[in-house]
């Protein structure tokens, strides 16, 4: 039987959120974010284990993911970029995971993900070879910008919006997969979500629609929308 772990990558510093410290450590909700995130697996029961990847110096991870909490492994080989940190982190379980075991990676800084969401991309990858993610159709009108002539930004194109999904995590795929797509990526920085690397084997993972509640924390004043989500379970 097919079996699901989690992976989240937390080895971030946070560089556009304006606070002390790494942003995964930020309280949302009377807890810190990834904690949040690591609840939500471990309240799951489709999911055998969640690991946590953060920096080899992260000194706040302990108090945060105390040793005896059960269904969760911090392990400490966070990389450079986002991307480093998920491939070192897939490297560190060689063994422990078989080739066809499935892998969702999610961010930290996403601490509105439910059970209920982990189900629904569980149900709507099935058993797809080409994995999928949690994602939400655009709804505002999207535009291109270029610089203008006082070098602010303004608007050259308008992009239509339809087929247009903006990318969330949990995202799916098998850990053969994974590990094959990461290791074979040729530009760390150019790859901001895991999909994108497995498209450019030629892969199409699923879009499985998810929910607002799963907003990326990325700017201060997300921390008050994510606070109000996290007052609701389930919605
Ligand atoms: O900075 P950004 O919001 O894109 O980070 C997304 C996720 O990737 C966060 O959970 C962050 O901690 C993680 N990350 C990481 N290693 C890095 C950079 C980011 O694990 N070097």
């Amino acid at each position: 039987m097919t079996k699901y772990f989690a992976l989240l990558p937390a080895a971030g510093v946070g560089a556009r959120m304006a606070a002390n410290g790494p942003k995964q450590y930020l309280t949302v909700g009377g807890k810190p974010m990834l904690r949040h995130a690591v609840d939500a697996f471990r309240a799951s029961p489709l999911v055998a284990h969640t690991y946590v990847v953060v920096s080899p110096d992260d000194g706040v991870i302990d108090s945060v993911l105390p040793a005896d909490l059960d269904g969760v492994t911090v392990l400490r080989c966070g990389g450079a970029t986002r991307m480093d940190s998920v491939l070192n982190g897939l490297r560190a379980l060689d063994g422990r995971l078989g080739a066809g075991d499935m892998v969702m990676v999610h961010d930290a800084a996403r601490p509105g993900l439910t059970p209920a969401l982990i189900a629904q991309l569980i149900e709507g990858v099935g058993d797809d070879p080409a994995g999928g993610l949690l994602a939400l159709p655009v709804v505002d009108t999207m535009k291109r910008s270029t610089p203008g002539a006082d070098g602010l930004s303004v608007s050259a194109a308008t992009v239509p919006r339809s087929g247009l999904w903006s990318a969330q995590t949990p995202q799916m795929f098998s850990y053969a997969l994974l590990l094959r797509a990461l290791g074979s990526a040729p530009d760390a920085n150019a790859i901001t979500d895991d999909a994108s690397a497995v498209e450019m084997l030629g892969y199409a993972p699923r879009l499985i629609e998810g929910h607002p509640r799963n907003l990326k924390v990325t700017l201060p004043a997300d921390i008050r929308i994510a606070e109000m989500y996290l007052a609701y379970k389930e919605d």
